[in-house]
């Protein structure tokens, strides 16, 4: 690879006006430790000095005079003084020359914008939305040029913007891949905007009612985990609103004890952002059906994917109270227990849930299943299983669509009367 400095930048100077900025940019790979203006200014300088040099064998005047109208003082000068032609500077083809020089202006606007706001933040990142039509000069000139240094002027931008910011938010950090605010700025109309991130908060929750749901608000539902948190929490971190994503769900009418469930809340918008340490006592729940674990954690939003799709892979202990239709004997509880000692289970959607399309099918395991004799006809059955089993409908069989279950196996009809998740295993 030839590094042609002298002819690839008058190669582009010959055809666009282009400013100290736009003409660095084209060669900015080359060189360590200074802007596009520098390197721009210095790419001119030399090609003043290589023209003058060559001025006795050739007629370097029109190069130099491309020289002066992309702005170069010293070309002008040396046009207007050694030789009385006075040279107009056109404006810079790519940037129209004055994008720059906003800069200044647009630091100012995004200070004032961080305190009007009020928004706090650890890390924070800068977009600046260029015009289409700067973008594809820009990339004409490099392709006409041929420059393989070449950065974009986004890039530029955002680099420059950036720079001058860490000067006034000093104890802030610079984050390109999950900032908590990405500041918008749309450079032309002059216009800055601060995009809040969503702070993803993983913590576990504990549903100690029967008769409210994670997400939905049904007629039957007294209220939702959603709810509670949206009523309590997202006015002590002045987020818009929370969204809760959940490892699996429980019915309405299941408690979910033990530990808990893991969960991400998203909170959206919020402008306060505490500490790990101090978010325990901000997700605090008082006098709810809900619990939230106090081991908090920030996470970051892939969680979210992660533990929806974790939900089938965790294990689950549940305890249900099961009404049978007749009195069975200890040897029957037994051979239950033995029978679904790492048993394989095939469902089909049940006929409660609707929404779902009918008859899909489901392979969960039980690995275990503890059966404790409460009276003639009731039992408690603790079952280790496979996350996504149907547990109501292991019991009952669900007319056929779930085999083998424990109606089967007793031969006789089994209801489970109440129902709580007491564990749900291996966690984030
Ligand atoms: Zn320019």
């Amino acid at each position: 690879m030839e590094v042609n400095i002298i002819d690839k930048a008058l190669k582009a100077l010959r055809i666009y006006p282009l400013c100290d900025h736009c003409l660095g940019r084209i060669f900015a790979r080359l060189g360590y430790g200074m802007e596009n203006d520098e390197r721009g200014r210095s790419i001119k300088n030399v090609l003043l000095l290589y023209l003058h040099g060559r001025a006795k064998q050739e007629n370097t005047l029109p190069d130099i005079e491309k020289l002066a109208e992309s702005g170069h003082e010293p070309s002008i000068r040396y046009l207007e003084e050694i030789h009385g032609t006075k040279v107009d500077v056109k404006r810079c083809y790519i940037c129209g020359g004055d994008l720059f020089n906003k800069v200044d202006v647009i630091v100012k606007m995004i200070l004032d914008k961080i305190r009007e706001e009020d928004v706090e933040f650890r890390t924070y990142h800068v977009g600046t939305t260029i015009p289409r039509d700067i973008l594809m000069r820009e990339l004409e000139v490099v392709t006409n040029v041929g420059s393989e240094w070449a950065e974009s002027i986004k890039r530029e931008i955002n680099r420059v913007i950036g720079k001058k910011l860490r000067v006034y938010l000093r104890d802030k950090v610079f984050e390109r891949f999950s900032p908590d605010v990405e500041i918008v700025v749309d450079i032309v109309n002059n216009d800055v905007r601060i995009d809040i991130k969503p702070l993803y908060v993983y913590t576990r929750y504990r549903k100690i009612l029967r008769g409210v749901s994670q997400v939905q608000l049904r007629l039957n539902v007294i209220t939702s985990l959603q709810k509670v948190i949206n009523d309590n929490i997202c006015s002590r971190l002045r987020a818009r609103e929370a969204i809760v994503h959940a490892s699996g769900r429980e019915d309405t009418d299941v408690r979910m004890l033990g530990r808990g469930r893991p969960l991400v809340i998203a909170f959206i918008e919020p402008r306060r952002r505490p500490e790990e340490s101090s978010l325990r006592e901000i997700i605090d729940l008082q006098d709810e059906p809900f619990e939230l674990s106090s081991d908090v954690k920030i996470v970051n939003r892939r969680v979210i994917e992660r533990l929806k799709s974790e939900a089938s892979r965790h294990v689950k202990i549940y305890r249900a109270l099961v009404l049978l239709a007749r009195e069975i004997s200890d040897e029957e509880a037994r051979s239950l227990e033995e029978y679904f000692r790492n048993r394989q289970v095939i469902q089909y959607t049940p006929r409660r849930i609707r929404r779902k399309p009918p008859k899909k099918r489901r392979v969960r395991m039980v690995y275990e299943m503890r059966v404790i004799k409460i009276h003639d006809r009731l039992l408690e059955l603790i079952i280790k299983c496979q996350g996504g089993l149907y547990v109501k409908e292991l019991i009952t069989g669900d007319e056929g669509r779930t085999t083998p279950s424990v109606s089967d196996t007793l031969g006789q009809d089994a209801v489970p009367l109440l129902l709580d998740v007491l564990d749900v295993l291996d966690s984030y």
